[in-house]
């Protein structure tokens, strides 16, 4: 994919966040804001605004991700400014000790991906992100559902009849596949890298594709 050569990662910036988080996780990291820092991260994990109602990462927590999805997500933020829009990242790599935490809070298997199954959530391996549009102020626009709604309005198909959000949708949607990453049929912030299965152990590819069974049928 193109956006891989637009930019060098440098690993120099990692931070002691970062060390923990790759040791654990045995993947290479990189904060996102360190490839492009005019991203904007809210981590909705690290507060008490998610579906558990308590904050599961611990303070100062970045947004980490593989190097080639942080190098992508710049590819579509550089898109992005030229309409005077932004991203915000809602959630990026999620180690498996969080992911074990959602599964036990919501025990909805339509949704939240068992930490058992499969290759778990694709956010452990840093290869998902779940973002949204702000504009060019920060300010968040107008967007079908808020972050982890699980119910048919945020389908990644928008029926509802405001001409902003679907306008907003289809410019996310569009930039995010034009730099590199598939959507999520019944969740409209969840993007993954298109490449995927080349950044998990074969097996652990193999699996996954069994339980995900297309690039629109993983889970959060
Ligand atoms: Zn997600």
């Amino acid at each position: 994919m193109r956006c891989f050569n637009v930019r060098l990662i440098t690993f120099a910036v990692m931070t002691a966040a970062i060390k923990s988080a790759a040791a654990q996780a045995a993947i290479p990291l990189v904060d996102i804001k360190s490839v492009d820092p005019t991203i904007l991260v809210e981590l909705r994990y690290a507060g008490r605004h998610n579906l558990t109602g308590h904050p599961l990462y611990p303070p100062g927590t970045l947004a980490l991700s593989r190097p080639e999805v942080a190098s992508c997500l710049a590819v579509a933020q550089a898109f992005l400014r030229r309409y005077q829009y932004r991203l915000k990242i809602w959630d990026a790599y999620r180690p498996s000790s969080v992911q074990v935490k959602l599964w036990q809070a919501s025990h909805n298997n339509d949704y939240v991906a068992d930490p058992e199954t499969g290759a778990g959530s694709l956010h452990s391996w840093g290869v998902a992100v779940d973002a949204t549009l702000i504009d060019t102020w920060n300010r968040p626009v107008s967007m079908p559902t808020d972050f982890d709604d699980f119910t048919p309005a945020a389908m990644w198909h928008y029926v509802g009849a405001d001409p902003a959000i679907r306008s907003h949708l289809h410019l996310l949607q569009r930039t995010m596949r034009d730099a590199g990453f598939y959507g999520l049929r019944t969740e409209w912030w969840h993007f993954t890298i298109a490449d995927w299965q080349k950044y998990l152990p074969p097996e652990r590819a193999k699996r996954a594709a069994q339980v995900f069974g297309t690039h629109w049928q993983g889970k959060l």
